[in-house]
């Protein structure tokens, strides 16, 4: 391993699917400099860890995951932190692990090739400057993908200051990026192999920027102008906030082909009293308003939400509202997690935080019911007909797994076709997790 001279790289990239894309933009910035991606189960001369804050056990991982990277010798690779966890603990970070040389924040990782060029003097390397100048200017141009699926971040950043998150702090206010970049970076996306896009923002629907003709675009406009690139099958967004579900928004669900009938819009609690205190800023009935209008244009949507049970003060009837608001939606997915108290952030040091047994208890009860609503969507899709793209290689000789429009895994056997091929199948069976299907022909290679 060379510390001074690092010639290849790994990134490890935890929680979204924004630090995914990050890690994405920050490997092919790396390969641009010159180095190599490390094969699989090889060491690495620089090894990125791109970290999560948003709950305390993901922010904890990191130092860890720093103190495996230590060789039997003593010795270790260039360390980088990277990510949230960076931008929340910045230079404490090399104080409680001296291991580590970089310490790089979500919006200055364009600036890595310089704090490598600092750390192979030796000295430690710091930036987790927020600077006006976008990353997204100098970052090189994407690069041909592995896979059929793209992340492309449109939107960064939160205004909304809800009061148990991190995110208007570490990821800093909202941004959303220039229209023309966007729909260039979709078209190379498409260019190097991508048949299904996912624009990402930690509230993506808040997305707005002038179009090419100098007219205002709200996020529904942006999946207009993808829906006609030859090539691309299918869009998908996340993660929504529901005070940005626009009138727009909400019709073009109804109206696009290529937006596949999936919704992702956190809830966090079925009771108005915690909305409140959490400042979410919009109601129960606000938000069931939203989902009725959505499944009125596009009633197979499947639907999917973000649940945080055990927040200050939150009541056993404060929690049976959370169960009745899922009970009333019937969600085909969600992600259900326990209140975490993060430092700076207003919940944190609010009065009446739950004993940790109560929210264990609240979160089984929650995830027991997500689950029994998942297993039911997944039932009823059983005997459709339906498009699959395939994503990877299954477990069986010649089977493939492909995702359904409602982001369901399938498995088919399917001799002869190729990750990357978008099928169409007979959906045979379902399980929790996933389902199983039979082919009927190939759409598109
Ligand atoms: N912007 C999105 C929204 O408001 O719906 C969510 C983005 S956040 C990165 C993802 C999810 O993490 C949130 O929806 C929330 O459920 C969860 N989360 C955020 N802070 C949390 C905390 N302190 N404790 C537990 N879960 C939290
Ligand atoms: Fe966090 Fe709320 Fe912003 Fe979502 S809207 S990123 S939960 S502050």
């Amino acid at each position: 391993m060379t510390k001074s001279d690092p010639k290849t790289y790994r990134v490890k990239s935890f929680g979204c699917q924004m630090n995914v894309y990050d890690g994405e933009r920050m490997s092919e910035m790396l390969s641009d400099q010159g180095m190599a991606a490390a094969a699989d189960g090889e060491n690495a001369d620089l090894v990125v860890l791109n970290t999560c804050h948003i709950r305390e056990k993901a922010a904890e991982k990191v130092y860890s995951d720093i103190g495996r990277l230590r060789q039997a010798d003593g010795s270790t690779p260039m360390i980088a932190v990277a990510g949230c966890v960076a931008q929340a603990e910045g230079a404490e970070i090399s104080r409680r692990a001296p291991s580590v040389d970089i310490v790089v924040g979500p919006q200055a990782y364009h600036r890595l090739p310089e704090l490598i060029d600092t750390a192979k003097t030796g000295r430690k390397a710091l930036d987790t400057d927020m600077p006006p100048a976008s990353k997204f200017d100098v970052l090189p141009g994407r690069k041909k993908q592995p896979r059929p699926t793209a992340f492309l971040t449109v939107q960064e950043g939160c205004d909304k200051f809800c009061t148990y998150c991190v995110v208007p702090y570490t990821r800093g206010a909202e941004i959303s990026r220039p229209w023309s970049d966007l729909v260039d970076e979709a078209k190379a996306l498409v260019d190097g192999g991508a048949r299904e896009i996912t624009l990402l923002g930690q509230n993506v629907n808040a997305w707005s920027s002038e179009d090419d003709k100098g007219r205002i675009q709200g996020l529904d406009g942006l999946i207009r102008a993808l829906d006609r690139i030859d090539g691309l099958d299918r869009i998908r967004y996340t993660t929504s906030h529901p005070n940005d579900m626009t009138d727009g928004l909400i019709a073009a669900h109804g109206e696009v082909p290529k937006l596949m009938p999936y919704l992702h819009l956190p809830v966090q609690s079925g009771s108005n009293r915690i909305l409140k205190a959490m400042n979410r800023s919009h109601s129960r009935d606000s938000y069931l308003e939203i989902l009725r209008r959505v499944r009125e244009v596009r009633p197979d949507i499947a639907l999917s939400g973000d649940f945080i049970v055990g927040f200050p003060g939150e009541s056993d009837s404060d929690f049976e509202e959370t169960l009745s608001i899922v009970e009333e939606t019937e969600y085909a997915q969600a992600f259900s997690f326990k209140y975490s108290p993060r430092p700076g952030t207003p919940a944190a040091t609010m009065d009446d935080q739950i004993p940790r047994e109560i929210m264990d208890e609240r979160l089984q009860r929650l995830q027991a019911l997500l689950n029994k609503q998942q297993m039911a969507f997944n039932q009823q899709t059983v005997g459709r007909r339906t498009t699959l793209l395939l994503e990877r290689k299954g477990k069986l000789d010649g089977q493939l797994v492909g995702k359904s429009p409602w982001l369901q895994s399938v498995h088919v056997i399917a001799p002869g076709l190729s990750i990357g091929d978008l099928v169409e199948v007979d959906i045979e069976s379902a399980g929790p997790n996933s389902l199983s299907g039979t082919l009927v022909e190939r759409i598109a290679a």
